[in-house]
């Protein structure tokens, strides 16, 4: 188990300000805090006010015109979110805070980083992720984990995606797959109210003194089960958790779902799902994130569609009539409230 309180604990001034300096954010140093712009929430740090406190006996941040309180570790998961940079969590976060130099990667393993990524898709060159060895998940229980039955996710569901659960972590591990079927990361949701307080619910699993990491912004979760299905219905659904590919096999309807395991969708994305399943039509079905009357979020959506719009015909899914709660993803009510949001989905044209 990785003690949270341990790391924030051994957090010190020089080394919040190294990361600060690292990421490119302004600064203002007080007695017992640094004041930020917002950049959790805003992209362009001059157009952000001040409101984003980061406290000293804590090393808790805290955005006081939008996100609340956040750890170091979501922190960095939303800046990069909202800045849209695609990061690993190992390199991108973890390393950052922790600086682990007794973990390593397999053997002869280089992630790539973000800025080369860019530079390798310009160049059009396919990534191939690095590949685990299955055998390491043998020891993982097989136990459908009480949470996940509760979410609609079936027995026969989690043996398909071969989910299994860590006894001595206490958290619920999704083997992710690359569209051939190669063992290409593996994720965990955390079950431990602390340690999704601290880290967010879901990280890549540590394994002895292996990080089984990859930049998921590499990689579709589901796409090798359901390659097929997208391309004999000629349609895609792109969610944003695992756990939404996981319910739509309940669902009669056949299963033609993804998961970015994020929330964003990019060109990475885009290239892959058109390669290996050719679907006609790509619909996002992101986590509701807006309350009536707001648009921020619908503008977002609108304009992932439009950026890709001569690639593939785009849609989003919206839920205007309130059928999902706050944070919902649109597979969480059922598959009838799915088809309801289906049908009145957003055609970007
Ligand atoms: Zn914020």
């Amino acid at each position: 188990m990785i003690d949270y309180k341990e790391i924030i604990a051994g957090l010190t001034r020089e080394h919040i300000i190294e990361i600060f300096d690292k990421l490119d954010i302004p600064f203002v140093e007080k007695t017992t805090h640094f004041v930020l712009p917002t950049i959790c929430h805003n992209k362009n740090a001059d157009e952000a006010s001040q409101k984003l406190y980061v406290y000293k006996d804590t090393w808790l941040f805290v955005c006081y015109t939008e996100c609340g309180t956040m750890s170091i570790f979501n922190f960095l998961k939303k800046f990069y979110q909202v800045h849209e940079i695609d990061y690993d969590w190992y390199t991108d976060i973890y390393q950052v805070i922790v600086g682990d130099k007794e973990a390593r990667q397999v053997e002869g393993m280089q992630f790539p980083r973000y800025k080369s990524l860019k530079e390798r898709f310009n160049k059009k060159e396919k990534v191939v992720l690095p590949e685990f060895s299955s055998s390491v998940l043998d020891s993982f229980v097989h136990i459908y984990p009480s949470e996940w039955l509760k979410d609609n996710i079936s027995p026969q569901a989690m043996d398909k995606y071969n989910i299994r659960y860590s006894i001595s972590q206490n958290k619920i591990v999704i083997p992710h797959l690359d569209e051939s079927g190669r063992l290409v990361g593996i994720r965990a949701r955390a079950l431990n109210p602390i340690e999704i307080e601290q880290f967010g619910k879901y990280a890549p699993i540590k394994i002895e003194k292996t990080w089984y990491s990859h930049p998921l912004s590499l990689n579709l979760y589901g796409l090798f089960y359901n390659k097929e299905n997208i391309r004999k219905n000629g349609i895609c659904y792109v969610f944003e958790a695992e756990k939404s590919v996981l319910q739509m096999e309940s669902f009669k309807m056949d299963n033609c779902a993804v998961a970015v395991c994020g929330s964003n969708f990019n060109k990475f994305a885009l290239k892959i799902l058109l390669t290996t399943a050719r679907p006609k039509e790509i619909v996002l079905c992101f986590d509701k994130e807006e309350l009536p009357r707001e648009s921020k979020y619908f503008d977002k959506l609108y304009a992932i569609c439009e950026k890709y719009k001569n690639y593939c015909n785009f849609s989003f899914i919206y839920d205007r009539r309130g059928l999902l709660s706050l944070k919902d993803s649109p597979s969480d009510k059922g598959e009838e409230v799915f088809q309801i949001l289906l049908n009145e989905r957003v055609k970007v044209k």
